[in-house]
């Protein structure tokens, strides 16, 4: 099947919620299924997990609840870093028990850094083939934070989907900047992938400058899909107002608080910490921590971590 068919037959929403943020965050399950179910509500139906960031209780609570749900359908994207043919096998099965669900609509190797990265995942990725035949997965991809990935997506034979960071600011690319990122997009349309953009607002970084960071990224038609990281009602409803609404005037800021946060697979290089101007980073003990009293919000942290593991969020007060 053509890639562009299976992304009508899974019937993706333009933009997706990634589950990363809400999955991270200690938000009570019952307040992210409500963010879920007025996402879809809204007209956003595909969730971006990973086997890293959790997730999967909240989904399966929403998809269990016919009331939520009524017709609509739940489109789960879902990825690994597994690398053997074995790990990534196991990976996918317990998604499945997790989501109870007999089969998961994308799954992607996660985090693919290149090709050399991709050649020794070459077990895990023939198991995604093959688990796509059996009917495990209805199409697979990589994500990766890499334009060398990108380039390497669209060469691949079998593979439906492409996901990588694109923003204005070129934030979470690792090898090049907004330009070359767009270009490999554009290559990976070519050659008949799906594409989908995240950290369209830079890790938190560009927030304040939210309407711009996303008209930026809508307007390219190298871009099938959007992921973005909302964590609110009013983030999710504006949103899908200015999606729907190009021009319209809206306002996101206040009644929200924004905070560092930093994931559990944060593998403390200190990176982040020599980054940050304020010396509001440090280690207790063998814990990365904050001092919200020094942190001014600069977003340096961000764009120096290469885990994705620490970024800024925004919670109602
Ligand atoms: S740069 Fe990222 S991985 Fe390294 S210590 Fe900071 S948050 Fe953790
Ligand atoms: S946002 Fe800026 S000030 Fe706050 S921890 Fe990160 S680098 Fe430091």
């Amino acid at each position: 099947m053509e890639q562009a068919a299976i992304g009508e037959a899974l019937g993706l929403s333009r933009i997706w919620l990634g589950m990363l943020q809400l999955a991270q965050m200690s938000v009570e399950e019952t307040e992210a299924a409500e963010l879920i179910a007025l996402s879809l509500s809204l007209g956003i139906n595909t969730f971006d997990c990973a086997r890293e960031y959790g997730g999967h209780s909240i989904l399966a609570k929403v998809m269990e609840d016919s009331e939520v749900l009524g017709a609509r359908k739940i489109v789960i994207v879902d990825k690994s870093r597994a690398r053997s043919y074995e790990d990534i096998e196991t990976a996918v099965a317990e998604s499945l028990v997790e989501l109870n669900q007999e089969q998961i609509d994308i799954y992607m190797l996660h985090d693919v850094r290149g090709k050399e990265d991709f050649e020794l995942r070459a077990g895990a990725w023939k198991y995604l083939l093959e688990a796509r035949e059996m009917g495990l997965v209805h199409a697979v991809g990589i994500s990766t934070h890499t334009v060398e990935g990108v380039k390497l997506a669209a060469e691949v034979d079998g593979l439906d989907i492409v996901q990588a960071p694109f923003n204005e600011a070129g934030i979470g690319i690792l090898d090049g900047d907004t330009g070359e990122m767009e270009r490999a997009f554009e290559l990976a349309k070519v050659r008949g992938k799906m594409t989908c953009a995240f950290k369209v607002f830079g890790g938190g970084a560009l927030f304040r400058r939210w309407k711009e960071a996303l008209r930026f990224v809508l307007k390219h038609r190298c871009v099938d899909f959007v992921c973005i990281g909302a964590t609110t009602i009013a983030e999710v409803k504006a949103i899908v107002t200015l999606l729907n609404q190009p021009e319209a005037n809206l306002f996101v800021g206040s009644g929200l608080r924004q905070q560092v946060m930093i994931a559990d697979w944060c593998i403390e290089c200190g990176m982040c910490i020599q980054a940050c101007p304020s010396g509001a980073l440090a280690f207790d003990g063998e814990t990365l921590w904050v001092d919200e009293s020094k942190c001014t919000l600069c977003s340096a942290c961000v764009a120096a971590c290469l885990e994705e593991a620490i970024f800024i969020v925004h919670l109602e007060q």
